[in-house]
């Protein structure tokens, strides 16, 4: 049996659409949702993502501000444009693109985002509600669109055994606090796991979030078992996941492609936090 896709472009977009009802919602309150980007430096991918999650913005109504200070700059000129945007009354959201160039310090710069305006989830404020299962907390964008596509495709995660292969902050961890939360019995694996296959082998759900392809092989899948893949790798055969895409999908019951899976929920969950943090702003 061929698995069932689950269509991250779709999902996306019924959330872009969602958030655009809310943003003129908050518009006739008064409220206008602002993001500010800082992009450091000349990195030519970063600013092609930086340039996207504009576009994303525009097309739903909030308001962005950017910011594009050069490569050499000081980090504490850098933590005063922190420091300036925690303060600006117009800006709810501060996305700092990563990563920086080597003379700045991500782990001390990061923390100084105030927590209600951390819309990539990645201060160990917000990291430490979302361990404590505190429903306050602002949730890492890939994370949250996990389980924006779990939710989509009907998977009851209440008592199911789940696998989360990955244990980095920006995906692993907040992934697996994620779905403890939801009630899954979560089995979180690593480089060090042993015997990885039978892990696997025993869960309802994968979430592979490793960053090599091949990880994930139909020997190692239920049959029946849904498939998250959130690997994105690039190989000569073009962007390719952490799971063997096609043998999987004949045994899974259902699974997220790659590209067009995972990737497109990220872009989209930026534009829910920015949201939700407009409303923690303001009480609305
Ligand atoms: P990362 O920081 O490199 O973490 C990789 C994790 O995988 C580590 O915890 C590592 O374990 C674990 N690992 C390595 N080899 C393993 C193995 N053989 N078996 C089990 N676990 C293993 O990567 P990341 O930032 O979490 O990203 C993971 C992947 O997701 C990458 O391909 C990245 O490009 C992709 N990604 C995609 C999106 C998206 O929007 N689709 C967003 C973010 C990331 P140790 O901790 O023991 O080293």
């Amino acid at each position: 049996m061929a698995a069932r896709i689950i269509d991250g472009k779709a999902v996306a977009a019924a959330v872009r659409e969602r958030v655009a009802g809310e943003v003129a919602e908050l518009g006739e309150r008064g409220i206008v949702p602002g993001l500010a980007t800082v992009l450091v430096g000349d990195d030519p991918a970063s600013a092609v993502y930086v340039r996207m999650k504009r576009e994303d913005c525009a097309q739903v109504g909030i308001e962005s501000f950017h910011h594009a200070p050069g490569g050499d700059i000081a980090q504490e000129d850098l933590a005063a444009l922190i420091s300036e945007l925690n303060a600006d009354p117009r800006v709810h959201g501060i996305l700092l693109q990563l990563p920086l160039p080597g003379q700045l310090d991500q782990d001390t710069l990061i923390p100084l985002i105030d927590r209600v305006k951390d819309v990539d989830g990645l201060t160990p404020a917000n990291a430490g509600l979302l361990a404590q299962g505190r429903p306050e907390a602002l949730v890492p964008c890939t994370p949250a669109g996990v389980m924006e596509l779990l939710d989509h495709a009907g998977v009851e995660l209440s008592g199911a055994r789940v696998a989360v292969l990955g244990r980095s902050i920006l995906v692993g961890k907040p992934v697996a606090a994620l779905l403890l939360a939801a009630d899954a019995t979560v089995t979180h694996c690593h480089s060090r796991t042993r015997d990885l296959a039978a892990v696997c082998r025993e869960s309802d759900v994968v979430v592979a979030a490793v960053g090599r392809p091949g990880t994930v092989t139909a020997d190692m899948v239920r049959e029946g078992a849904v498939v998250i893949d959130v690997g994105t790798n690039r190989t000569d055969d073009g962007l390719v996941g952490d799971v063997d895409y096609e043998p999987v999908a004949e045994r899974a019951a259902a699974i997220t492609p790659v590209p067009g899976g995972v990737g497109p929920m990220t872009r989209a969950m930026l534009l829910v936090n920015t949201v939700r943090a407009a409303r923690l702003q303001h009480g609305a």
